[in-house]
């Protein structure tokens, strides 16, 4: 394992950049020393590891992978697996960083982690992922377990890849370990209702943000980049409540109806040609366009850093709910709150994901499974108080909900990590 190297100074508006100027700004307010903020902004352990690839062709490649454990105070570190090309370790910090505030947030005993690969999943076949997902898993072996660290799902992964993980380390282990990994399949130990929980997770916040604000979810008009994992299963269940689903994209772009789009159907037409793109009875719009449309809610569910200083500027809708991980830069948050605009962070609105992870982990170790209905109503419990206390917070501090947020996520980390003392 190597030493962390945080003498670099992150790229400007990357995800480590970002991650750093909230955390500063966390650390500022709760008025804490250069030691415990440098502490705070380290990663606890990291390993880099080569990823060798035997393709079907039998042409050998070679990929990077990373595994980042930022902070195990309250527990072990958790947090997903990510496959894409962008992936470097800079990216693994800033995503473990948010995943050590996120699981505070709402009250997990987990510290945070991140993985990745630097590999586009859509240029391989499946034997190609599962042998990279296996490769890679052994490399970090030393680093993982039940009690250290705990993968999930994230971009370009999904439960297939988390039965791998499972098999490979059980395997080597000896015996069948389910708790290593959450979001696995159902047959293997996999907890009902983790599939569409980030997405669930995202529709309570919102619906609690309305409230606030003396709406109601209904007729309420929502735009969604992104649908995958997260921003598809936001669109039905946004659509099943009620809600307004105006615009969705995905990587290839996106389509528009303002009277609402026919969510079930654009599910089928997505099964049927793997886009939203070309859905009839709809418009075209590009996805920097259904930034800028004028809806109620605007739900960023696809990659980091789309809200910046540049398109800040056209957001009109009046939330901005972060499905995904870091979609806001600094620069873009200033704008969005210069403007007024409501931002339910991504460390509080994504966070329902991990939350069944969580559940997941605790069937996994009793050995007995709750169900659909337990688990829905204790993750709408864990959202809607986890909102609630960060609202209130950032009333009573006169702070956004992000920095509410952080401040309430950091000082739980803070606070273990004082209890605790320094050893030796
Ligand atoms: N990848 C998800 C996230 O960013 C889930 C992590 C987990 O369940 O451990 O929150």
């Amino acid at each position: 394992m190597t030493t962390p190297d945080t003498t670099t100074t992150p790229a400007e508006h990357s995800p480590l950049a970002t991650a750093h100027a909230q955390l500063a700004a966390a650390v500022r307010h709760l008025g804490y020393d250069e030691g415990l903020h440098a502490n705070l902004a380290t990663p606890r352990r990291e390993i880099h590891v080569s990823v060798p690839l035997r393709m079907d062709s039998g042409e050998v490649r070679l990929f990077r992978g990373f595994r980042v454990q930022h902070n195990v105070s309250r527990g072990p570190g958790k947090g997903g697996l990510r496959f894409h090309p962008d992936v470097d370790i800079d990216e693994v910090r800033a995503l473990a960083m948010w995943m050590t505030w996120k699981c505070a947030i709402v009250d997990l005993p987990y510290g945070g982690a991140k993985g990745g690969v630097t590999i586009d999943p859509r240029d391989h076949s499946r034997a190609e992922l599962e042998r990279v997902t296996r490769r890679y898993t052994s490399e970090i072996m030393p680093m993982i377990g039940p009690d250290t660290d705990i993968m999930a799902p994230d971009m370009g992964t999904d439960e297939r890849t988390m039965a791998w993980v499972m098999d490979t380390y059980s395997v080597n282990r000896g015996y069948t370990i389910p708790a290593v990994v959450t979001g696995k399949p159902i047959a293997v130990g996999g907890s009902l209702g983790r599939g569409t929980a980030t997405s669930a997770g995202i529709v309570h916040v919102t619906e609690a943000a309305l409230r606030q604000a003396g709406e109601r979810l209904e007729g309420t008009r929502i735009a969604i980049q992104g649908f995958g994992k997260v921003g598809g299963h936001a669109a039905e269940i946004f659509a099943a409540r009620g809600a307004r689903v105006v615009a969705v994209s995905d990587q290839y772009g996106g389509v528009r109806a303002d009277d609402g789009l026919d969510v079930a159907r654009l599910v089928q037409h997505v099964a049927a040609t793997g886009s939203v793109v070309d859905f009839e009875d709809a418009d075209p719009v590009s996805n920097t366009e259904l930034l800028a449309l004028d809806v109620d809610v605007l739900v960023p569910a696809a990659i980091q850093g789309v809200i910046d200083e540049t398109t800040a500027q056209h957001v009109r809708a009046r939330f901005v709910v972060e499905g995904a991980n870091g979609p806001t830069t600094t620069a873009g948050d200033e704008i969005l709150a210069k403007n007024g605009i409501t931002v339910v962070p991504d460390v509080l609105a994504n966070a329902g994901g991990v939350v069944v992870s969580y559940f997941e982990w605790v069937q996994a170790n009793q050995a007995y499974w709750w169900t659909a209905e337990e688990i829905s109503e204790k993750l709408a419990h864990r959202m809607v108080t986890a909102y609630q206390d960060v609202a209130e917070h950032a009333r009573r501090d006169g702070l956004s909900l992000r920095d509410a947020a952080l401040t309430i996520g950091v000082q739980r980390v803070a606070e273990a990590h004082k209890i605790r003392g320094l050893y030796p």
